[in-house]
């Protein structure tokens, strides 16, 4: 196991008593002890998958958001379509993770009867990291690929040619199953950075490369900082313009396909809503040859590993690789930024929640 060489600067905590900790943060806004821990799961699982900006890092503003009255714990999803492989979920602006993993699991049952599904979350709270939905249908023996939109607030990410948001960060993700090793997953924010890796580079005091962010003139910067002045800031997508297209696919995927609400609809909701459209297919149900979807997958996977490595890189990886490699090197811990665990902490006092693990 190799050191991280930015973890001299972490707090390093156990997962357990962080997992009990923010659990009790949802319990003490009402939410039952289930549903708590289907969210914590989820957040803490982006945390230890390297993916901190998705982590529990979200606590303080969805705390804000709780405060606000803009997420309730009564408030719950309620499935409007069942026709077939058909789905289509009004998640009401509930708890997100919640909505998203029911959906998923609706999509593997639906797909397991038909052997596909599309199933739409629309309206629901932020649903954190979809590569752990995308997981999900993977570790069941499917296929997996979801869009997803971000509504709620205003947008930041400027479409290609543009100097102005239009859309958000929407990310799209991919699993496909392997033979005895985590999915095949390509999980990424259409825009060149997601706006909480841009939150937690600022918290770290980290610049980012120039030109993933831009001014409130539209001007190439390298200062996370832009996404938090007055006037604000926005990211630029990735891959020039098929990024850009990608990230317009995501909207019409997500909200123009069952008429969930798109990004220009409202941008004051006072707290940051997804769409969540998955397609889930049973790959025995396509296959015409005799090789598992797992093994074919495997073959692909180390065709592709080697390829010689180019200069400066240990080895390649495929989608997936860096987070089971995150996920093995922190063992049963977790690492966290000491400004965004000070944040939390505030967060979890305003919810009366005080038993606050001990850094190891
Ligand atoms: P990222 O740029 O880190 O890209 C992650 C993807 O790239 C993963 O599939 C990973 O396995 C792959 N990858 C990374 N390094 C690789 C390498 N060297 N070789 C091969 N593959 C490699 O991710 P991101 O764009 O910052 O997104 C982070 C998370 O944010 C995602 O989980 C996404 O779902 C989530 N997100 C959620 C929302 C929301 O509104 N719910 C919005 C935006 C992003």
């Amino acid at each position: 196991m190799s050191a991280d060489p930015t973890s001299a600067k972490l707090i390093c905590l156990e997962t357990a008593p962080v997992q009990q900790f923010v659990a009790s943060i949802f319990r003490a806004a009402g939410w039952n002890a289930a549903d708590s821990k289907v969210a914590t799961d989820c957040l803490i699982g982006s945390d230890r998958a390297g993916h901190a900006s998705h982590g529990i890092g979200l606590i303080p503003m969805y705390v804000d958001t709780i405060k606000s009255g803009c997420l309730k714990p009564e408030w719950t999803a309620q499935t409007i379509k069942d026709d077939g492989p058909f789905v289509v979920i009004n998640g009401r602006r509930s708890l997100g993770q919640v909505g998203a993993r029911d959906a998923t699991l609706k999509g593997i049952a639906t797909a397991r009867q038909h052997g596909i599904a599309l199933v739409n979350l629309i309206d629901s709270h932020h649903v954190g990291r979809i590569g752990h939905y995308g997981e999900m249908v993977a570790r069941e023996g499917f296929v997996g690929m979801f869009w997803v939109n971000v509504h709620g607030r205003k947008p930041t990410v400027v479409p290609f040619g543009a100097r102005e948001p239009r859309f958000s960060t929407n990310p799209h993700c991919v699993a496909i199953p392997r033979r005895g090793a985590d999915p095949f997953l390509l999980d990424f924010a259409t825009a060149e950075m997601a706006v909480n890796k841009a939150r937690v580079a600022f918290a770290k005091g980290e610049k980012v490369r120039h030109g993933t962010l831009l001014d409130h003139q539209g001007r190439p910067t390298d200062d996370p900082g832009v996404l938090w002045a007055n006037p604000r800031g926005s990211i630029a997508t990735f891959g020039l313009h098929k990024g850009s297209g990608l990230a317009i696919v995501c909207e019409l995927m997500s909200a123009v396909l069952a008429g969930g609400p798109l990004v220009a609809d409202q941008d004051e909701a006072g707290a940051i809503l997804n769409n969540m459209t998955a397609l889930v297919i049973d790959p025995r149900r396509m296959a015409v040859g005799d090789e598992p979807i797992e093994a074919a997958t495997d073959r692909m996977v180390e065709w592709v590993k080697s390829a010689a490595a180019a200069d400066g890189v240990d080895a390649v990886l495929t989608p997936g690789e860096p987070e089971q490699i995150n996920r093995a090197r922190l063992g049963s811990r977790i690492e966290i930024d000491p400004a965004t665990w000070s944040d939390i902490c505030k967060a979890a006092a305003k919810m009366g929640v005080s038993d606050v693990p001990r850094a190891i």
